[in-house]
């Protein structure tokens, strides 16, 4: 972002005048096979630019993002829509991401063309993804706005996986569906995994939802990775003191189990103007001078990652 900044500061008074905020800044993680990594973090904290960034929607300034062998970042168009057959995304918003004009049908078949699959081939994968997400072939004649939340939701996965991808970034997939359709979609994603071989990049601000699917867990906070690590170790044991705060806002069903909760202090600082040293520091009940002043680099720590000067 720098060499941007300084080609057009110098002629522009509109360009001086802004301020430049730095999204995502040295998030690193691996996705494994048929593995799902749960990205959580507070809304604004980066974890949409992280996944749009891997499938270039944005394109990062810096930085690698390695698939098979291949640095995503230096593909050209060409090769990146070749990429794109194999890395696809589900939004959280299936009504906004559809155009409503067109049939299910319309919708579904959209990738097909576009990834140029032979026409004979196109009725067969339609009707097999259909069934695929828990729908009937007779909802392909329907529109958009004919279907549930739930059933626009499974619409918008087939859509992602009718290419046989590799990888499905899911990004808020059931943040905008009623609890109880949620836990359909959880579960048909889970499914769908296992029978496909999916790897998910699971987006989302709902440490209970995370819980619920993913393997691994990466924690952000003002555009960085403030922890990585197993579900379990994750949920059971946070080392960050930002994970430890999140996980004890989770609301506990058993009424016996004593929590202690830990509460932030303060608001989320403005990402364009964030806090010196530690970016937590100024919530951070564990805060000490030397957070104030220099930045935890994150690092192994017994088998995971965490950023933080304390652990
Ligand atoms: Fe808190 Fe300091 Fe750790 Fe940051 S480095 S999370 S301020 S204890
Ligand atoms: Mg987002």
């Amino acid at each position: 972002l720098k060499s941007v900044e300084k080609k057009f500061a110098a002629k522009s008074a509109w360009f001086q005048s802004k301020q430049f905020v730095h999204a995502v800044n040295g998030v690193s993680f691996e996705l494994n096979e048929r593995e799902t990594i749960g990205i959580v973090g507070e809304s604004g904290c980066g974890k949409s630019t992280t996944g749009r960034c891997v499938l270039r929607l944005i394109e990062p300034t810096s930085g690698e993002v390695i698939f098979q062998g291949k640095d995503i970042t230096k593909l050209n168009k060409n090769e990146i829509n070749q990429i794109r057959k194999n890395i696809q995304m589900v939004f959280q918003d299936p009504m906004a991401s559809m155009n409503p004009k067109l049939t299910i049908r319309e919708i579904l078949s959209e990738p097909l063309i576009a990834h140029k699959i032979p026409r004979s081939e196109h009725e067969k994968l339609l009707s097999e993804t259909v069934k695929l997400v828990g729908l009937s072939e007779n909802y392909l004649a329907r529109f958009p706005h004919e279907m549930s939340g739930g059933q626009r939701q499974r619409i918008g996965i087939a859509r992602a996986i009718i290419l046989k991808p590799k990888i499905v970034i899911l990004d808020e997939p059931v943040s905008a569906l009623d609890v109880s359709v949620q836990s359909q979609i959880l579960n048909l994603l889970q499914d769908l995994q296992e029978e496909l071989g999916l790897s998910y990049l699971f987006i989302s601000h709902d440490l209970g939802v995370v819980e619920h699917v993913a393997h691994r867990v990466g924690v952000m906070y003002l555009g960085e990775m403030v922890e990585i690590a197993n579900k379990e170790e994750l949920f059971e044991n946070p080392l960050h003191p930002y994970t430890k705060a999140l996980i004890s806002a989770i609301p506990k069903t058993d009424p016996d189990e004593v929590k202690e909760r830990i509460t932030l202090k303060g608001e989320l600082p403005s990402p364009s103007n964030p806090p010196t040293g530690c970016k937590f520091h100024p919530r951070c009940i564990f805060a000490q001078d030397i957070c104030k002043t220099s930045k935890p680099e994150i690092r192994e720590v017994e088998g995971r990652k965490v950023a933080c000067h304390l652990v």
